[in-house]
């Protein structure tokens, strides 16, 4: 066994191997303080030499003296500015081991030549040689303070030969001061103690800090539900990125959004557990595109990104994108169900379509926008036809913000008829806007502009009052249909205003039917189900529009109190000649009779489409063929001569 005061002692000598930090610490304080201690040490030498030098032999006044000057500059230059230059830590261990060896030889040499110059001159040379190594062994303790075994056996050579030297000399003085340097010794030697359990103390605690610290950052920077980094990291990198880059000659650098088509729904329908388990999938199928290159972040909700650096051709972007929406293409085991949801991408590139970080992020989320209202499912580059875009829809936002909308918003109205006997059921309510700068702007320019801004609260109102104040001539059962937007559904608020117009108004409200686009259903699910009750309980109908171009589920229909069905335009065009189209058509037909739901077909223009709508058993439709959307007056006349022609 091991006796524990040997391990204390074989610890006190020990250079700390294994505590990187504490070496590098230690090496850094010894490079600034030997420097220091060794001028000390020479010029303290070079006055004990002047004293003696007539009174010793020259090899120790000088001799011995230029030796010591030689070796001393030789380690001062070994030290010098090493501070900045710290090694890896198995070359600090050398070279405190090192100096811990030669502390002992140094300190040996420095002590038998002072005290080989006892023996010459009167008292006061004696005293200065006493003198000489009490004061710079002191030096030498609080220069070597961080490396502790230098420090303690430095101070036991020069200390053991001077208490043993001078004590033994008789001479009362000398005695006294050898007992004086003993005490000084060894209270010096307990504060050296303490001094260096401080400093590694001290150490440790910065290491900890810095480790803690660097788990915060971490943490700060990490989304916890996917583990990808967040949007934190995500914008950072991307500003760091872009201020790096020279636009003249920068390689591309690319940003793409990527947002699930259906999470919310998805989120409504099985729960907020599910939906988080569905997003942290989603992030683990997506992970492993990324890259040195590919700085792949959640920024929150379903939204994702990434930042590609060093693009090398437009092409390979679209294979990246194309990857990520095949990864999502497999359905997804949530919680023990499976579902399935798409994603649209949206992607800007620089310096050639944005020329700063926050523009190529807001085209990538222009293109994401755009590719979901013309492609969802797919990616969408940012494009000059976006950037005229984004510029007509800023100069409608603009001109929107200061018109006078009753005196510049009116209503068109687009017949739905029976196609089997020939009768109209309902008109379409349409917007029309005439800016007195922009000239006649269409309702796909301007709602859009409308609902992204907020402004659609101010529109609707107005034109739902003109509708309804036309409507009131038309005959029963003639129908109106009015457009919702996802705004106008979005709070029980906007609800209760349009519930109350309407109720004020004096037209039945059992003759009126809501139209409500499914991608504005998809926004808030409960939300749109507590709407469509209260439109229910007045009597209104409420009609989904755009039907066939979301990815609403046939669950999510069955919970609303829906009562009509719109089949989207897209699947009308050439319908005779698309097997597809007629296929979807047909079940869609289908489905809305299954559940009780009244079906309109949006688009018809030309009368072979309506023949094979015919066939497939459609009878409500609406498109040119019959009529384009009409003014108030001409409802009247178009409804006499159907009436005529009825
Ligand atoms: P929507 O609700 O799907 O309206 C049908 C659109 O198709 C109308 O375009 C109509 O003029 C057009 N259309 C009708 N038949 C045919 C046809 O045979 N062929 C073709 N190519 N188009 C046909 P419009 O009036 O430009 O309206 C565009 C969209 O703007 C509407 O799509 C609707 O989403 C929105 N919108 C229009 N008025 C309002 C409104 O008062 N409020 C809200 N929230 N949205 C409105
Ligand atoms: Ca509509
Ligand atoms: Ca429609």
């Amino acid at each position: 066994m091991k006796s524990r005061p040997l391990t204390h002692i074989r610890q006190l000598l020990e250079v700390p191997a294994g505590n990187t930090k504490l070496l590098e610490a230690q090496y850094r304080a010894l490079a600034r303080q030997l420097p220091l201690m060794y001028l000390v040490l020479l010029i303290n030498t070079w006055a004990l030499a002047a004293t003696h030098l007539y009174i010793a032999p020259a090899w120790l006044t000088l001799g011995a003296p230029i030796v010591m000057t030689l070796v001393s500059v030789l380690r001062m230059v070994r030290w010098w500015g090493q501070a900045n230059v710290v090694p890896p830590a198995d070359e600090i261990v050398t070279a405190l081991k090192r100096t811990n060896s030669l502390a002992i030889v140094v300190a040996g040499i420095f002590t038998a030549w002072s005290l080989s110059l006892f023996p010459y001159g009167g008292a006061y040379d004696k005293a200065h040689v006493a003198f000489y190594m009490s004061i710079t062994v002191i030096v030498c303790i609080f220069c070597l303070m961080h490396l502790r075994p230098a420090a303690l056996t430095a101070t036991l050579v020069v200390n053991v030969a001077f208490i043993v030297f001078f004590a033994s000399t008789g001479i009362p003085t000398f005695v006294a001061t050898a007992l004086n340097i003993f005490l000084v010794s060894v209270a010096m030697l307990i504060v050296l103690d303490n001094q260096y359990r401080d400093f590694t103390r001290l150490i440790d605690m910065q290491v900890h800090a810095e480790e803690l610290s660097e788990q915060n950052l971490e943490l700060a920077n990490r989304d916890s539900l996917t583990g990808l980094p967040n949007r934190r990291h995500f914008f950072s990198r991307l500003n760091a990125i872009i201020d790096a880059a020279d636009a003249d000659s920068a390689p591309l650098v690319a940003v793409g959004v990527l947002d699930l088509d259906g999470f919310k729904g998805i989120n409504d329908l099985y729960g907020h557990s599910a939906g988080d388990s569905l997003l942290a999938a989603v992030g683990g199928r997506l992970k492993p595109l990324a890259s040195d290159t590919v700085l792949l972040a959640r920024l929150g909700g379903d939204e994702f990104a990434f930042l590609v650096t060093k693009v090398g051709a437009k092409s390979d972007l679209a294979d990246l994108a194309r990857q990520m929406l095949s990864e999502l293409q497999a359905a997804f085991n949530v919680l023990g169900t499976t579902v399935q949801v798409g994603a649209t991408i949206g992607i800007a590139t620089f310096p050639d379509t944005a020329f700063n970080s926050a523009e190529l992020y807001e085209h990538a989320d222009y293109a994401l926008y755009q590719g979901k209202r013309q492609q969802p499912g797919s990616y969408c580059f940012f494009s000059d036809v976006h950037r005229e875009q984004l510029k007509r829809d800023a100069s409608i936002e603009h001109a929107l913000r200061k018109a006078d909308l009753g005196e510049e918003l009116h209503m068109v109205y687009q017949p739905i008829v029976n196609c089997d006997s020939g009768e109209t059921v309902a008109f379409e309510a349409l917007a029309r806007w005439r800016s007195p700068t922009l000239g006649d702007v269409p309702p796909g320019q301007f709602i859009p502009v409308a609902e992204r801004t907020g402004l659609i609260g101010r529109l609707t109102l107005p034109l739902l009052a003109q509708a309804l104040d036309v409507a009131q001539n038309w005959p029963a059962p003639v129908r109106l249909s009015f457009n919702l937007s996802a705004h106008d559904v979005g709070s029980m608020e906007h609800v209760m205003r349009i519930v109350n117009m309407v109720a004020s108004s004096g037209f039945p409200p059992d003759r009126i039917d809501f139209e409500i686009t499914e991608t504005a259903i998809m926004l808030d699910l409960d939300q749109v189900q507590r709407a469509v009750q209260e439109f229910g309980k007045l009597g209104c109908g409420v009609s989904l529009d755009d039907f066939g171009t979301g990815y609403s589920s046939l669950s999510q229909l069955h919970a609303l109190a829906l009562t009509k069905l719109k089949v989207d335009r897209s699947f009308v065009t050439d319908i005779h000649l698309k097997p597809s189209s007629c296929k979807i058509v047909k079940s869609l037909v289908k489905l809305a009779e299954d559940m009780d739901f009244g079906c309109i077909i949006e688009g018809v223009e030309t009368q072979e489409e309506l023949h094979m709508l015919k066939t497939l058993g459609c009878q409500h439709v609406q498109g040119y063929l019959f009529s384009r959307p009409l003014s108030a007056e001409q409802t009247e006349a178009w409804i006499a001569r159907n009436a005529d022609v009825g």
